[in-house]
């Protein structure tokens, strides 16, 4: 999905990268959570200990990664990336954490996702900076107590209720991203164009930001599409009307909703009288995996308060129905 805060892997991790503010003043938007970090950032320095650990929730795109990366530049220290999943065994940890430099941020995006096991070894090395672990099998097995360089941990989640709670209680700073106001997104697209080298009128930037449903991700994906269809048409500068061209074309529409979002909400109203449904109910009539639909599909729409959350399920709001040409109790021929 074009709009889906997601990434899409490495190629695109590649322009991510060069688009990627460095410094706390270059990072838009999230002011309360930039005001805050910056204070303990200067607390941390002046005591010359490391930071506390972060955690980060809030939907994917949204400037995790890049936040965790501006504090350990601020911070002067090495800056390390891994993944839930990605660490499979207690080993895995022990290794990553023993080649950390001093002081240096591990980031863990997809924290939720490590394994139990993995997990309650961090415990340790979080609180006391030491990992005890079962070395050998059987008969040779014994504990080793393995002393670790203080360190930083940030980790990263879509929703802070999916990790267990002593892990959630061993970071000292949680903080809660949201999603960027239109004006923000478009200071995210002009800075883009500008490391792209691309012209565009403040208006095309405008409107590529109220298309990317509050997420920087999706506002460079666009930005990025875009530019394609300006070069063909030989337009000099991004304008809106170019923007509107492409989006009709790549089927995003005024709120930045795609078929995907599109199809729920029909869903929701064709078969379910527009609800309340439960949230399985709907991704299985879509196709969708539930914590697809709960993590990347349904924030997004109710942010844009086309669904609500009851106690029985998710309705469409009038302005859903709206949304679609319809108006409440009534069915699209
Ligand atoms: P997440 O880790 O939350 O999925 P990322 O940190 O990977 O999100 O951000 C996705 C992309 O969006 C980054 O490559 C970066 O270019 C852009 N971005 C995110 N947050 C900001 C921001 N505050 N200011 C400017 N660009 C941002």
């Amino acid at each position: 999905r074009l709009v889906s805060g997601e990434s899409f892997g490495e190629n695109e991790d590649q322009t991510e990268l060069s688009l990627r503010p460095t410094t706390l003043s270059q990072y838009i938007g999230q002011d309360k959570i930039k005001q805050e970090v910056s204070v303990y950032i200067q607390a941390a320095k002046d005591r010359q200990e490391p930071l506390d650990h972060v955690l980060l929730y809030g939907p994917p795109g949204l400037g995790k990664t890049t936040l965790a990366g501006v504090i350990a530049n601020e911070m002067g220290v090495t800056f390390k990336t891994t993944s839930g999943p990605a660490i499979e065994k207690p080993g895995d940890l022990v290794a990553l954490l023993n080649e950390l430099q001093p002081g240096a941020i591990l980031f863990i995006d997809e924290i939720h996702r490590l394994p139990k096991n993995v997990e309650e070894i961090l415990y340790s090395a979080m609180e006391d900076f030491y990992i005890d672990i079962i070395v050998g099998q059987d008969a040779t097995a014994h504990p080793v107590h393995f002393p670790l360089p203080p360190f930083t941990l940030v980790g990263a989640t879509t929703r802070a209720g999916l990790l267990s709670s002593p892990l959630r209680a061993r970071f000292g700073i949680v903080e809660h991203m949201k999603y960027y106001t239109d004006s923000e997104l478009a200071q995210v697209v002009l800075r883009s164009a500008e490391v792209f080298d691309s012209q565009i009128d403040p208006l095309g930037a405008a409107e590529i930001a109220r298309r990317s449903r509050g997420t920087p991700r999706v506002a460079n994906r666009l930005l990025k599409r875009v530019r394609d269809f300006a070069q063909v048409a030989q337009k000099k500068s991004i304008d809106e009307e170019i923007v509107q061209y492409a989006l009709k074309l790549l089927q995003v529409d005024q709120q930045g909703l795609d078929e995907t979002d599109r199809k729920l909400l029909r869903t929701m109203i064709e078969l379910y009288g527009g609800g309340p449904v439960g949230l399985s109910t709907i991704a299985a009539n879509i196709g969708e995996e539930t914590d697809t639909v709960a993590d990347m599909i349904e924030p997004y729409l109710m942010q844009s308060g086309f669904i609500k959350r009851t106690a029985r399920g998710r309705m469409v709001t009038p302005a859903g129905y709206e949304h679609l040409g319809l108006r409440p109790n009534e069915k699209k021929n």
